[in-house]
């Protein structure tokens, strides 16, 4: 063996543990994660997981946010005085929404440990069902979000990417939101393709919400038989008995003081998050997100045995 031979196993060598410790590494991180909703407020569906991913589990939670919140006005009396503005005249709201809502998802943001979201600017105009004005390019721009999406998943390599369950009673605007991500990870070419679930919020004692797949869009099928993931928020913690992860929701759900509804509805009220499996991954991924979810209820504050 020449000299020259034995200095190319000993770089090669050291190749190889510069890419073990890497990988090592990437692993040690936590699980990268982005999240696509279509309003800033969406995402306090998953506040619990999300804040518990970055926080204990060290990951890594991303998102990207379809509208700029200008057509939230509808409950926002109490905001129109914290913020000095006439919040529920829809002209003010259009013209000051956007970037107070920007305000309130980055104090949300904050306090659920997100490292980045991505504006996709698109209108909030009205309250529908039907997402086909939006999914067909008529009122957003489908390319641009697309285009966007596509970058954001080759660059960032995420290993879960979180939406909005899009059962037939969600908003039009979420429903699109959801095909978006779903699209996205159609289209992504490579190794490490992320695995994507649907999250919707419980309420104990209630059933899930029962759901397939979106009529005319078999993208959104749920892998039938699949498991369903539960994040519990509700139990008190074993220390004394006092307080439990649903003061984190209530933080998150604060922070949008525009919003009334979600104040008056959703404080305190959400017990359990449920995720679901998309029947586009791969069977593969399943036990991949049942680690996810062992790994959620096993971190942090453990509930009482
Ligand atoms: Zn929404």
């Amino acid at each position: 063996m020449t000299r020259l031979n034995i200095f190319l196993k000993k770089i090669a060598a050291l190749l190889m543990l510069i890419w073990l410790g890497s990988a090592l590494l990437a692993h040690a991180q936590g699980p990268k994660v982005l999240v696509v909703t279509a309003h800033p407020d969406d995402e306090t569906g998953f506040s619990v997981s999300l804040f518990k991913i970055t926080h204990e589990l060290k990951g890594i939670v991303d998102m990207a946010v379809m509208t700029d919140g200008g057509g939230g006005f509808a409950d926002s009396q109490l905001g129109a005085m914290y913020y000095g503005l006439n919040l529920t005249d829809s002209l003010v709201a259009r013209t000051h929404l956007p970037m107070i809502r920007k305000q309130e998802i980055l104090d949300a943001a904050k306090i659920m440990g997100l490292r980045n979201i991505y504006f996709m600017e698109q209108p909030d105009d009205w309250y529908t069902l039907d997402p086909q004005p939006y999914i067909s390019g008529k009122n957003w721009d489908i390319p641009f979000i697309e285009k966007r999406l596509d970058l954001i998943l080759s660059e960032r390599k995420y290993d879960f990417i979180i939406t909005m369950l899009p059962h037939a009673g969600q908003h039009g605007h979420h429903k699109t939101a959801v095909l978006m991500a779903l699209r996205a990870v159609q289209r992504f070419k490579g190794p490490n393709k992320p695995i994507i679930i649907a999250g919707s919020p419980m309420v104990a004692n209630s059933k899930p919400v029962d759901f397939q797949m979106l009529e005319g869009f078999p993208e959104t099928k749920i892998k039938p038989g699949s498991l369903s993931f539960f994040l519990n928020r509700a139990f008190r913690f074993k220390e004394n008995d006092k307080v439990s992860y649903k003061i984190v929701a209530d933080w998150v759900i604060a922070a949008y003081k525009s919003q009334g509804a979600i104040q008056e509805n959703g404080i305190h009220k959400t017990d359990f998050e449920l995720y679901r499996y998309f029947d586009i991954n791969d069977d593969q991924g399943i036990a991949r997100v049942k680690d996810l979810f062992d790994q959620l209820a096993n971190s942090g504050f453990a509930a009482p045995k």
